[in-house]
């Protein structure tokens, strides 16, 4: 199934689910398997393009000179603690950029693990351990002193401490994505952040510092909740439910997922369309959603994937949630472009493709940066030049 993996795509699964069924214990033995060192350092961009880009500037700007937060984490009904705006936030803002507060590896040896959290300041492990509030499901005490062999209460403690440790990781970490392989990671205000099927705020990238970012994928009312995925936030609710259930152990009522609500009926119909759009083009694209095998597909074919790269832009641009898709889409809406391009030389295709190439970098600028543009601003100016060389 092919066009699954582009769907798969369709997600900020950032946070680790939580496993409340606890295995900690046989993990104790495990070598470490460390699996990065952490994000690559991105280059700053030094080009701009035209005009058809600078309106972006001013899309993502930051907060100006009150610098005080735009959010406060309280009391969330039905969910605890949450992270509410204090004030107007208004789309492509951000809304936090909290720091690392402690980084593990998955498969990482739980013992191991635990003697690098104890090298953490004192007020920071306080601050992780207290994320176990109102968390834990399992009384870890009461377990390890009924059942730890040896009568040393300090070994029994830290056991205590390496379960619980594990148990916020499961629960509150975000999974991050590094060039060398995944991570998860904790940030003690981001960690708050409850979720939604259609949130109001997405991660984007960190420009290299560590940084976890949070920004509002739409305008934010004061004292609104902020949201995010912690999921598939594309797959049919049914799908959600039982993922949200099984992971995180609780059932989702956001409007995307109360069938009552108006507002589900016609947000499940857009899935339900965006995931035919993948199903319908699934013999074109690899698993990445890109165009395959480019040189071989007639003008005709070409010009269907493009008419769905059209629909599938249409459906993502439609709810505010679905947005940060976009840039996958206009990318390979590029590739189709220059295909096209190649087959004819129509000046019209080449314009569609520098169009394309726009709306890729302005996505970029938004969820992944300025850096990160880099090389398809450079690439934006050769084939304005007409150079489709190695394109
Ligand atoms: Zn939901």
């Amino acid at each position: 199934m092919a066009w699954l993996k582009p769907m798969l795509k369709l997600q900020s699964a950032f946070r680790a689910p939580s496993r409340f069924a606890r295995s900690a214990a046989q993990h104790l033995g495990k070598s470490t398997q460390h699996l990065g060192k952490g994000p690559q350092p991105l280059v700053k961009s030094t080009q701009h393009l035209g005009k058809g880009t600078q309106h972006l500037e001013k899309d993502t700007q930051h907060l100006g000179k009150d610098s005080s937060p735009v959010f406060e984490i309280r009391s969330s009904p039905g969910k605890g603690l949450g992270v509410f705006a204090t004030k107007d936030i208004l789309r492509n803002v951000d809304i936090m950029r909290d720091p690392l507060a402690f980084r593990a590896w998955k498969g990482e040896n739980l013992a191991e693990r635990h003697r690098r959290f104890i090298m953490l300041p004192v007020t920071t492990r306080q601050s992780i351990l207290k994320l176990s509030e109102g968390q834990t499901v399992l009384d870890y005490r009461a377990i390890v002193y009924a059942t730890y062999p040896r009568d040393n209460n300090y070994e029994k403690e830290s056991i205590i401490e390496i379960f619980k440790l594990d148990d916020i990781i499961d629960t509150n970490a975000f999974t991050i994505a590094h060039d060398t392989g995944l991570t998860v990671e904790l940030f003690l205000n981001a960690c708050r952040i409850n979720h939604s099927c259609i949130p109001n705020a997405d991660q984007v990238a960190n420009e290299g510092t560590g940084d976890l970012v949070m920004r509002a994928n739409r305008d934010i009312n004061a004292d609104e909740e902020i949201t995010t995925s912690y999921i598939m936030r594309a797959a049919p609710r049914e799908i959600r439910q039982r993922v949200l259930s099984g992971g995180w152990g609780f059932t989702c009522q956001c409007p995307a997922c109360d069938p009552s609500h108006p507002f589900s009926h016609s947000h499940e119909q857009r899935l339900h369309t965006l995931l035919q759009t993948y199903k319908d083009s699934a013999c074109y694209l690899d698993d990445d959603g890109r165009l395959k095998s480019a040189e071989t597909w007639p003008y005709a074919a070409l010009e269907q994937v493009a008419d769905s790269f059209r629909r599938r832009t249409e459906l993502l641009t439609e709810h505010h949630s679905l947005r940060s898709f976009t840039r996958e889409v206009y990318l390979g809406a590029f590739e189709v472009a220059v295909a096209k391009y190649k087959l004819r030389r129509v000046r019209s295709d080449l314009e569609e493709a520098l169009k394309l190439l726009e709306l890729t970098i302005q996505a970029e600028r938004i969820y992944f940066g300025e850096a990160i543009t880099r090389s398809h601003e450079e690439l934006y100016a050769k084939l304005e030049r007409g150079d489709i060389s190695g394109v």
